[in-house]
Formats: structure tokens, sequence, C-alpha cells
């Protein structure tokens, strides 16, 4: 039997938060989910606020925070290119202040604390696929580098605490991951595609759709940063965690376009600065370490975030 954990999660209100909420609680731990909304919604978490091991908290995790856990994950920080550039100066504020303030709870209460930290700290790589020891390409200039910077000062915060205090740390590092409550608003490839195609709307290609990334769908992430947490102090990765798949924007498109039916057109859109131009996984040590791999071909993920997607654009608009 599994001992029952008290379980903090920070953006537990978002996309991947939510699904990480839900799956904790299915193993009977007791869960304080902390959240701004910012990009977050309480409908995400809605069907959990009965369930008696819940709590939902409303917090900017750029404050500090006093409660009494024995871990935390720590997701708070807006994702999509869209969200995080709306004001990077917050999303940097919540990256290097949020780890700092969560790194500091650790250290008082002795828990054990999860990073979820992002492909992205490869900036635009020139080594492919990506494996761990890389130390990554990122402009710290653009527009980019305030989700870039801000997430690998937090490893560096991370790595420097577990030195200086030996707080047990962990740091996944995250590449694209997909499926039901991402935000249909947020830009991102998948949503957009999908939201796109729905409404019979053109399909809009960044550049020439030749740019590769590799998609990883929620409930197989989920259980890799679970997997992550439950690792002897001794492993704090980094660890990639994604689906090693890759494909072209443009076959993205098409997949996207045959699941959705009805003939969707394409529009070509200007590549955004700094996009990266691959992005692939090496998961050898996520394999090796917690013997994980991603499950839920990208065929059924995509059906099954389509039907998202398709009951709620049917549903009336809510406040969030
Ligand atoms: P999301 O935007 O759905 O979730 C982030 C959550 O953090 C939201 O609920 C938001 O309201 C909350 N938040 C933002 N700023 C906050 C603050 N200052 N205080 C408290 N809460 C705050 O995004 P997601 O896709 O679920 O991403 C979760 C985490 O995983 C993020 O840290 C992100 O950087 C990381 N990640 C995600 C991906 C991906 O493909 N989805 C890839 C790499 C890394
Ligand atoms: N902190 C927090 N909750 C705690 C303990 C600390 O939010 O339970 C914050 C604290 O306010 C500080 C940060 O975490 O801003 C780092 O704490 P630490 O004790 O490492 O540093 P110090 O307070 O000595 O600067
Ligand atoms: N993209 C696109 N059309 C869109 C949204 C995104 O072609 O409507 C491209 C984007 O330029 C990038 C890739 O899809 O090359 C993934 O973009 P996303 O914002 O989902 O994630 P990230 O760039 O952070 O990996």
């Amino acid at each position: 039997m599994i001992s029952r954990k008290r379980v903090l999660v920070t953006g537990g209100a978002g996309f991947i938060g939510s699904h990480l909420c839900e799956r904790l609680l299915a193993q009977g731990h007791q869960v304080l989910c902390v959240d701004n909304y910012f990009t977050g919604t309480r409908d995400n978490i809605a069907h959990l606020l009965s369930h008696p091991q819940f709590e939902a908290m409303r917090h900017d995790v750029t404050f500090p925070l006093y409660v009494e856990v024995d871990e935390i994950y720590n997701l708070a920080c807006p994702a999509s290119p869209v969200h995080y550039q709306f004001d990077p100066v917050q999303t940097t504020k919540t990256s290097i202040s949020g780890a700092l303030n969560m790194l500091g709870l650790a250290k008082r209460v002795k828990a054990k604390v999860l990073q979820a930290s992002t492909s992205e700290v490869y900036g635009d790589p020139e080594v492919h696929p990506q494996t761990e020891d890389y130390r990554g390409s990122v402009n710290p200039l653009g527009p980019r580098a305030c989700y870039d910077e801000g997430k690998r000062c937090a490893e560096t915060l991370f790595f420097d605490y577990k030195r200086q205090h030996d707080v047990r740390i962990k740091v996944a590092r995250i590449f694209n991951t997909y499926g039901p409550r991402m935000h249909p608003n947020d830009g991102r490839v998948v949503s957009n595609f999908i939201v796109q195609s729905l409404q019979g709307q053109p399909v809009t290609i960044y550049g020439e759709g030749t740019q590769t990334r590799s998609f990883c769908f929620v409930d197989d992430l989920v259980e890799g940063l679970m997997r992550l947490m439950d690792t002897p102090d001794e492993v704090t990765g980094p660890v990639n965690l994604g689906n090693p798949h890759e494909i072209t924007v443009r076959e993205l498109a098409d997949r996207i376009i045959a699941l959705c039916g009805e003939g969707a057109s394409l529009e070509k859109r200007p590549l955004p600065q700094d996009d990266p131009t691959r992005r692939c996984p090496d998961i050898s040590l996520a394999k090796r370490l917690l013997g994980w791999e991603p499950k839920v071909p990208l065929e059924d993920g995509l059906r099954r975030t389509v039907a998202y997607f398709d009951a709620r654009l049917r549903q009336p608009a809510t406040a969030d």
C-alpha cells in the first residue's frame, strides 16, 4: 500500500498540473493546488473540488508560501510562447522567484521538490536529438529568453540549493506535451491546428512547416514526472521527458486535418523569431533511471485531444 503524502502542486490548475493533481489523488495522496489562474482555470479542477483530499489556493508563487508538505511539484509558469511573452518580466519573475520560494519552502520543511523545466533550455539546438549533457543554444536577448533563461536560472537555483543546503531536488526537462485541457487560445501548434480545423478556418503554418517537434501525450508525461519524484535522493536529473517520435509541423497539420475531416486549407504565416528548427528528446536516461517511455501513439492522443476540443467548442463560453 502507498503511504499518504501531502503534495503541493504549483500551477495545479493548468493543463499538465490538473492531470497531475488527478493522478496524485487517485493514488490516495492529499493535494494542495496553488495557482494564480493566469493561464490555468478553475474549470480544469472543478471536478476535483469536492474531493476530500483536495484543496485549491489562489496564490502567486513569486510571493513566499508557508505550508507543510512532503513533496512539491513546481509547475507554475505560463508555457506557451503567446502566454509567456504577454508579460515577459512576470514570466522571468515566476520562474526565478517561484523556484526560490519553493526551494526555501522545501528546505524549511525538508520536502522533495521537482522542477518542471523545459526543452527550451536547449534553445535552437545544434545537437540532435538532445541529450541532457548538451548545454544549449539560447539567445539571451530574444523574445523567448524570458522563458528560456528563467527556466535555466531556476535549474541553477535547484542545483545550488542541493549543493549548499542539501535540498532533495528533481529536475525534469519536459518536451512538447499535448492533450485535453490545453488552453484553446494559447497559440500552441496542437491546440491551434485542432481548433482551426474544427471551426473550418485555415490552418496556420508558421514558416515552411519544415521545423520539427516531438509530441508527448499528457498522461505519459505525468507518469514520467511521478516516477522521477519517486526516485532515490541521489537521482536529481536533469532528465528529459518527452516523446522521441519527431515530425514536421506540416505533417502534424496533415494528421490533424485528416482527423477533423472537411478539407481544411493551409495558410502560411511568418516564422516567429528564434523558433527552434528541430527538437527531439533523447530519452535514454529516463528509460534507464525511471523505466519510462511514452506509450500513447500520436494518432490516439490526437484523437482524444480532438474529442476534448470538439466537446468544449460546443459548450457555452465561461468566464475563464
Ligand atoms: P499552463 O499554462 O497550462 O500551466 C501553468 C499554470 O501555472 C497555470 O495554471 C497558471 O495559471 C499557473 N501560473 C502561472 N504563473 C503563476 C504564478 N506566478 N503563480 C502561480 N501560478 C502561476 O502550462 P502547462 O503546459 O500545464 O505547463 C506546466 C509546466 O510545465 C510549466 O512550468 C511549463 O513551463 C512546463 N512545460 C510545459 C510544456 C508543454 O508542452 N506543455 C513543455 C515544457 C515545459
Ligand atoms: N520561503 C517560503 N516558504 C518557506 C520558507 C521560505 O516561501 O516555508 C521563501 C523565503 O521567503 C525566501 C525564499 O523562500 O524568499 C528562500 O528561502 P531561504 O530560507 O532559502 O532564504 P532566505 O530567507 O534566507 O533568503
Ligand atoms: N506553429 C505553427 N502554427 C501555429 C502555431 C505554432 O506553425 O499556429 C509552429 C511554431 O512556429 C513552432 C511549432 O509550431 O515551430 C511549435 O510551436 P508551439 O508554440 O506549440 O511550441 P514551441 O515552439 O514552444 O515548441
